[in-house]
């Protein structure tokens, strides 16, 4: 099986698993959890911030992140197609009474600094309360310049705002930039970190950020009904992953260029070579999608259907390697040539 739609869709390997049933255990809403506590350690180390708090979701990481630095009437800027704005339900005011600000994203995925200063509200009861910037990275695959991120972080300290970074794919912006992942996170107050996308965990994200910030995220994961107990078997299949799979993310961004430049050899298909940087790209057939998605999907290949505009998404990861590049590649072909 060779399952291009997202990089969620890994499945634990024998040694994580092995590692998962060795992990010492304890209830983590009495913060007696020995490997939760050694993964949260290792986060707030690798991160450089103070403290860390691993939760069942990146959705709640993010809404714990907003949460813990906006109050009911603030507001967050955030891009108009960021993940936490569009596709977290609109948690951060369903839950939060926090009011969400969208910006529209440059084609680089920053939102501008111009944008940014032009949708803080002045202190005036007419006005929501600016209070955190949002930012992702990547974002679409794309990786946000660390000159930008330090600009945004200048500006946010100027007009007091708060900063928070969804960084569920973070390690993919750290190993195509070749630096060490604090240079992106020191640009950020909170950062919220998805285990289960490239690096492979089966579950969970972390939540990393100042010790005063991440208290407040602990009572608001309790409320948010994500206080777990014995969960070290998945805090194990995190640190399994922390300590294997980051370098190695550097072999699904080749794969991802070797397949969008093979795919574009092929007339009848598209692919937006420009955006590519990491392990994301988006392809459109000039003919028959759904034709292509369903002969694909009988010889065990799985691509997402199509957003609006016609594009696809298609995201590498651990359980495509170079030959199911090369099997993907031979079988679209074959489908485009039939008689
Ligand atoms: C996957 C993802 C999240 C978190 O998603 P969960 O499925 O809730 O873990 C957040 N932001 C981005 C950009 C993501 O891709």
């Amino acid at each position: 099986m060779i399952d291009l739609r997202s990089d969620t869709v890994t499945k634990p390997s024998k040694e994580m698993l092995e590692a998962m049933m060795r992990a010492p255990v304890g209830d983590d809403v009495y913060g007696e959890d020995p490997t939760i506590n050694q993964l949260e350690a290792l986060m707030a180390s690798m991160t450089g911030k103070e403290a860390a708090i691993f939760a069942p979701s990146g959705t709640q990481t993010n809404l714990m992140g907003i949460m813990a630095h906006c109050e009911r009437g603030d507001e967050y800027l955030v891009g108009q197609t960021a993940h936490t704005f569009r596709f977290e339900g609109g948690g951060a005011a369903v839950l939060g009474s926090v009011q969400p600000q969208p910006i529209d994203f440059e084609v680089d995925g920053t939102l501008s600094i111009e944008k940014i200063a032009a949708n803080i509200k002045p202190g005036d009861d007419h006005f929501a309360r600016t209070k955190l910037l949002c930012l992702e990275n990547t974002v679409a695959g794309k990786v946000l310049p660390i000159a930008y991120l330090q600009e945004a972080k200048r500006i946010c300290e100027e007009k007091k705002l708060g900063t928070h970074l969804d960084g569920a794919r973070i390690f993919n912006a750290s190993v195509k930039l070749n630096v060490d992942v604090r240079s992106i996170t020191d640009c950020f107050d909170t950062v919220s970190i998805c285990l289960s996308k490239g690096l492979g965990a089966p579950v969970g994200s972390v939540l990393c950020g100042t010790k005063e910030l991440i208290v407040k995220a602990h009572r608001w994961r309790k409320i948010l009904g994500g206080g777990m107990r014995q969960a070290g078997i998945l805090a194990a299949a995190g640190i399994f992953a922390l300590e294997r799979n980051i370098e190695r993310l550097r072999d699904d961004h080749d794969n991802a260029h070797f397949l969008a430049h093979e795919l574009a050899r092929i007339d009848e298909i598209e692919v937006d070579l420009e955006q590519i940087q990491t392990n994301i790209f988006n392809i459109r057939t000039r003919t028959d999608y759904p034709g292509l998605q369903k002969a694909l999907q009988d010889k065990g290949i799985i691509l997402s259907s199509p957003n609006y505009d016609g594009w696809v998404r298609c995201v590498t990861h651990l359980d495509i390697n170079r030959e199911d590049a090369k099997r993907l590649i031979d079988e679209v072909k074959s489908f485009f040539v039939r008689p």
